[in-house]
């Protein structure tokens, strides 16, 4: 007798071995059989015609202040997401003194788009220390799994305070960092995150803490990560993306140096496969494994892109011009859209106004050659350009009229780095690669990549068919769960915990992003339902059944 029996599906191990038709039996929350399994199950779900697979692992996620107040994980307990690692790029709400709370949070709140009004509703700031922190994830109920890296941004504050973001740090402050990361490894956190992006700005337009520590202070840091055998995440430098190979190569070898002395396995995302920089830095990492080290991509599989609407955010709102009008309420902005004078005083302005050379992807002029109108969740779509030139106006005035037909809520999409489908395809097939960086929990309002893991088997496996479908498993279970140290995760195979997805490979997908305020205090933002999953497991409980969640929360933290 099992717990569980999921009956009569296809395979899909994780492996990236050919699927084949097997029954999945469960006891106490491991996979117990995998096979012929006569044995009954005390809950039996029927997979006939659908696949199933390992829970989707996401490597790069921002659900630190989110687990607070969801405990579905939303969306990405939609897209077969089953364990996700937050605290990505140097920010985490711990370790926070008591009274350096609003420090710590300037650091996230404008480099992650999270609101603070919704941060200062829904987070009981029950801890100081990153393994009280744990404690509280510990706590709350949830229904995925999740593993926490500690962020530089927050230990530089918790050691520094104010001078975090203006000073090197002293030896002293050095010593107070390396003791608090030392009890958060401990205390079972999954490594060391920092960025030295200079993307990543508070909310008053400093750089944000990490970006202040020169290179011993990072190397000190992840000295101490790698000698506990654990991950060291990193936003990379502007040299990784500079036009010039040799400086490019001066930050890989800098890079590759830390790693291999360090011992940590340093991950940093590749949203864009662009040529030559994405095989410079595949080369690396095979480079980096040659001489014993560690070091893996975090992929995406459409490039990231912000979701533009009247109702949420347009790049015009930066502009004098529209301030007005955007600050109306909808019904009012409606009416004034309506207006020729109006109408054309607002293209003329989203034309030839002054953009800011804000940080804000959704603050940039658009280009509309690449904006597409969102009207399916995945290709071929129109872009604004194209559709403006078959209806003869400019393409401000075809958003306009967009929306004034289909209502506040049609969407755009603007991608922001752009990948050419060979290269985005060999590099999503590599080795040191895993297909992770949804960046959940964070954007809220703007971007809505917790669905690349649907997008994955809905575009690349299924209307391009560039993808086997084992091939796109693995790069979501497999490979992120071996690359981040999930040992007992990430396959379908006897021992392994019962982190399952049951799902139809014609029909999974997608569906367009929703424009909902359930954030605490009411604050906005994106979320994202999916098609094609019958069933979404974890440790051998039911959590998502057809779309609907169960009501079970078997999540757990996952300390190392
Ligand atoms: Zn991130």
């Amino acid at each position: 007798m099992f717990d569980l029996v999921v009956r009569n599906g296809t395979v899909v191990d994780g492996s990236g071995a050919p699927g084949r038709r097997a029954d999945v039996g469960v006891t106490d929350g491991r996979i117990a059989a995998v096979g012929a399994v006569d044995g009954r199950g005390a809950r039996e779900i029927d997979a006939e015609g659908q696949v199933v697979t390992p829970g989707f692992v996401d490597g790069h996620t921002h659900f630190d202040a989110q687990v607070m107040w969801d405990p579905l994980g939303t969306s990405s307990c939609w897209h077969g997401v089953t364990t996700a690692v937050m605290g990505n790029c140097g920010f985490t709400l711990a370790p926070a003194r008591r009274d350096a709370r609003a420090l710590v949070v300037r650091n996230l709140e404008r480099a992650e788009d999270m609101s603070p009004a919704a941060l200062a509703a829904g987070i009981d700031w029950t801890w100081e220390h990153f393994r009280e922190y744990l404690d509280a994830v510990d706590r709350r109920p949830k229904g995925l799994n999740y593993a926490a890296y500690v962020g530089h941004s927050a230990l530089r504050t918790w050691a520094m305070g104010e001078r975090a973001f203006e000073e090197a740090a002293t030896d002293d402050d050095l010593a107070v960092m390396e003791a608090e990361l030392r009890d958060a490894l401990a205390a079972g956190a999954i490594g060391f995150t920092t960025s030295r992006s200079d993307q990543h700005a508070t909310s008053d337009d400093r750089p944000v803490a990490s970006r202040l520590a020169d290179w011993v202070e990072v190397c000190r840091l992840v000295g101490i990560t790698g000698a506990v055998g654990r991950t060291f995440e990193l936003t990379s430098e502007p040299r990784g993306s500079s036009p010039d190979a040799d400086v490019r190569r001066g930050w890989y070898d800098q890079l590759q140096q830390l790693a291999l002395t360090s011992g940590a396995a340093t991950t940093f995302g590749l949203p864009a496969a662009v040529a030559p920089r994405c095989y410079e830095v595949l080369d690396l990492f095979e480079r980096t494994a040659a001489a014993g080290g560690r070091m893996f991509g975090q992929t995406h599989c459409r490039g990231v892109s912000v979701v533009l609407s009247f109702r949420t955010r347009l790049p015009f709102d930066t502009l004098a011009g529209w301030r007005d009008v955007r600050a109306l309420p909808e019904v009012e902005q409606i009416t004034a859209l309506r207006d020729p004078d109006v109408r054309q005083r607002l293209v003329f302005e989203a034309e030839h106004g002054e953009y800011p050379a804000a940080i804000g992807a959704e603050a940039r002029k658009p280009n509309f050659a690449q904006l597409v109108v969102l009207d399916e969740p995945v290709p071929p779509h129109r872009t604004v350009a194209e559709l403006a030139a078959a209806r003869q106006v400019s393409p401000v005035e075809l958003m306009i009229d967009l929306t004034l037909e289909r209502g506040f809520d049609q969407l755009f999409l603007q991608p922001l780095t752009p990948s050419p489908d060979d290269d985005l395809v060999r590099v999503l097939r590599h080795p040191w690669t895993a297909m992770t960086f949804s960046d959940s929990g964070a954007h809220m309002s703007q971007i809505a990549d917790s669905s690349i893991h649907t997008y994955l088997f809905a575009h690349w496996v299924r209307g391009r068919e560039a993808l086997t479908l084992e091939e796109a498993v693995r790069m979501v279970s497999h490979a992120p769960a071996s690359l981040w140290g999930f040992t007992d995760r990430g396959l379908v195979a006897e021992g392994m915990v019962a982190d399952l997805n049951v799902f139809d490979p014609d029909t999974i997908g997608p569906r367009l992003p929703q424009v909902v305020d359930d954030l605490p205090a009411g604050a906005r933002r994106l979320v994202q339902r999916s098609d094609g999953f019958a069933a979404t497991i974890v440790a051998g409980e039911p959590v998502i059944v057809d779309g609907e969640h169960t009501g079970a929360l078997p999540g757990r933290l996952l300390r190392f």
